[in-house]
């Protein structure tokens, strides 16, 4: 960070929001890239472009009390950060983690808005959650939950205001709970208020899969580069939820061997390649952890996270897909030293910095989160196309579709990196080409 602008605008982060350290890397992060930028547009420091981005709209936090199946009253602490409409409304996840708070969901509102400008769907970026952790709760506790949660969340979101979906620990069945209490809340049927709705009521085919698909399209773009591919690859995938499966699963349609991947007590290696159909059976239906993988596969070994790291096994292509820090710069280093020829972010800000910079000095293809994960908000936002317009498009339709974004995202952040002097270099492309759409639409939107 070489300009003072740009660099007292960061201090004021620091200090105008004490203690939450992911704000400040993803601000950190996105600020390094703009030096060349802010220099060739003065415009932006004359209009507070930085400080007025890096300030939420609205930031809205509140309690939600709910019984628990003993009759005890449980209370929980709800978040919804609505950083910045000027694409469109409010889009980004929800959040279920006891790790939640304020400088998470901001961190994540934060990358958001880049994520959702370079889809290029006309979607602002917002986020939201709780510190509820789903883990070991009946469905009716989840269900009371989820309504307790929305009795307070509907007087924020709407089609054309904000518009939730998924994140950790938020899939089908709390999206159906949410959806059902805001229905009754409001008193009409308003499909475009939640994506990640079933198909069937509203719901559109290739959403659960489109996070991890897209970012499997997005790291074969990549590879397409260098005159590489997915076919033939031993591929790592961390975490095993929903963007974890189904990065898998189009890995593996590709020819490639996943053979490992991890929840947050530890990671199964299974050098056969993994069995999908066993994975989707533990995670999704049973909701088990992945011993019960281990124990029902003959030939794979189980390792607890104090056994060993996920990433000291051997791979040529990494797909980080758990969690914000999962990934240090060791463990960068640990997979140089295998081999490693592609790392992509199928979670938010998993790479810490340090192990960003040892992939980029090791000439690894570095795929960063905002670009290489963005399948899903992308594929939310043809749900919320789809709602509009009361049509269902078939799973090849939306797919495809998904597939020409992931693309398209691809190339925008290349060329973008490309006219800078910073040829594959995709953490700054994404960054300055994001940044552009959003500033473009704020300075032509006057002070607001
Ligand atoms: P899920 O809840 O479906 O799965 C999360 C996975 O990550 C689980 O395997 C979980 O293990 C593991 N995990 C969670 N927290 C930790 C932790 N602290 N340490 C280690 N492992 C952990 O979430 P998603 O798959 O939807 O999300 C994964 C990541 O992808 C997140 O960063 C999310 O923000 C990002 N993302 C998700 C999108 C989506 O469409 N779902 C879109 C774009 C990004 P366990 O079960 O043990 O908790």
């Amino acid at each position: 960070m070489k300009s003072a602008y740009v660099k007292s605008v960061y201090d004021t982060v620091v200090q105008r929001n004490p203690g939450e350290n992911e704000f400040h890397q993803a601000v950190h992060e996105v600020l390094d890239s703009l030096d060349p930028v802010i220099a060739a547009h003065p415009e932006f420091e004359k209009t507070a472009l930085l400080e007025r981005l890096i300030e939420p709209e609205r930031q809205i936090i509140f309690r939600v009390p709910w019984v628990d199946d003993s009759g005890k009253v449980q209370v929980n602490r709800g978040y919804r950060v609505q950083f910045n409409s000027a694409l469109g409304p409010y889009k980004g996840g929800l959040r279920f983690h006891p790790s939640v708070n304020r400088g998470i969901i901001k961190f994540l509102g934060f990358e958001q808005i880049f994520k959702n400008a370079l889809t290029g769907l006309g979607i602002g970026g917002g986020k939201g959650g709780s510190d509820f952790d789903p883990h070991g709760k009946s469905d009716n506790e989840v269900m009371r939950f989820c309504q307790a949660f929305m009795s307070e969340l509907h007087n924020h979101i709407g089609e054309y205001t904000d518009v939730p979906a998924g994140d950790i620990g938020v899939g089908g069945r709390e999206i159906g709970y949410l959806f059902g209490m805001y229905r009754r809340l409001e008193g009409r049927y308003e499909a475009g208020v939640l994506t990640g709705k079933g198909v069937g009521w509203g719901g559109s085919k290739g959403r659960t899969e489109a996070t991890g698909y897209g970012l499997v399209m997005f790291t074969q773009r990549m590879l397409e580069q260098i005159g590489q591919g997915f076919e033939g690859q031993r591929v790592v995938v961390s975490g095993s939820g929903n963007v974890a499966i189904y990065a898998i699963e189009k890995a593996q349609e590709l020819g490639a061997k996943v053979v490992a991947c991890s929840d947050s007590s530890g990671f199964i290696v299974d050098e056969a390649g993994i069995d999908l159909e066993l994975l989707k059976q533990v995670k999704e239906v049973q909701r088990e952890r992945l011993t019960a993988y281990a124990a029902a596969r003959p030939g794979s070994v189980y390792r607890t996270r104090d056994e060993g790291s996920i990433w000291d096994v051997p791979c040529s292509i990494a797909l980080p897909s758990a969690t914000q820090n999962e990934l240090s710069l060791e463990n960068a280093e640990s997979l140089i030293k295998n081999g490693v020829v592609a790392v992509a972010e199928g979670a938010n800000m998993p790479c810490e910095p340090e192990a960003i910079e040892a992939f980029e000095r090791a000439d690894v293809l570095f795929g960063p989160g905002k670009a290489a994960n963005a399948g899903g908000v992308a594929t939310s936002a043809l749900e919320m196309e789809q709602n509009a317009s009361r049509e269902q498009w078939s799973f090849m339709h939306t797919t495809s579709r998904l597939e020409k974004i992931m693309h398209d995202i691809h190339d925008d952040c290349y060329e973008t990196a490309a006219q800078y002097g910073r040829s594959g270099d995709y953490v700054f492309g994404a960054n300055v080409a994001g940044f552009m759409k959003v500033s473009k639409a704020m300075i032509a939107q006057g002070v607001i």
